[in-house]
């Protein structure tokens, strides 16, 4: 057995969102999570082609989306999809020494930490993920909107990182954004700017 061998963004993405696809019609979860690769990720370390950031929504989870096993992306999930210094951390860790392709930052609808920040409804700790997403919406007030923008400007705090820039300029690190749709299920590819 070996580790699924990724070495492009292109065929990363190709990979989750084909996963998608499957994920759209299927009644249940798809992914290895054997022992052979549980044992094969122990012994030989992680290969992740993916590092996805997600909403830490239940209703939200990539494994099950891009119905994917052990070993095949690298999750960071946070209420609101927000990027702090443990985020960018996390992710110059995946791309910098795993070397993973493909950076996915995944909003989505009905997302509360938006609606929240919309609502200036943040209080306690809360309004450290609240000022963030007031910093990626402005004045805007829909919903949708708020979501979509708030995944953008996550994007944009990432690609100011040093670590990652000269990956990102070279093609080598692709970063995309992507909207998740609570109903449907489907995975809506942002259009890059
Ligand atoms: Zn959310």
């Amino acid at each position: 057995m070996e580790h699924i061998n990724v070495t492009d963004c292109k065929t990363a993405l190709n990979r989750l969102m084909a996963g998608n696809k499957e994920y759209l019609i299927a009644k249940e979860g798809k992914g290895d999570i054997s022992e052979e690769i549980r044992i094969l990720t122990h012994e030989y370390g992680q290969k992740p082609y993916a590092i996805v950031i997600a909403c830490s929504d239940s209703r939200v989870i990539p494994e099950k989306i891009f119905m994917v096993g052990i070993g095949e992306i690298f999750t960071i999930r946070v209420a609101g999809n927000v990027i702090g210094d443990f985020e960018l951390g996390s992710i110059e860790y995946a791309a910098g020494h795993l070397g993973v392709k493909l950076i996915m930052v995944m909003g989505h609808s009905r997302c509360g930490a938006v609606d929240a920040a919309i609502h200036d409804a943040g209080h306690d700790s809360i309004i450290h993920i609240t000022d963030e997403i007031k910093k990626a919406i402005g004045a805007e007030t829909d919903p949708v909107c708020c979501e979509k923008k708030n995944i953008l400007y996550s994007m944009e705090r990432i690609k100011k990182s040093p670590l990652l820039q000269p990956s990102i300029k070279n093609g080598s690190l692709k970063i995309v954004g992507a909207y998740y749709h609570t109903r449907s299920g489907e995975v809506e590819l942002l259009e890059e700017e």
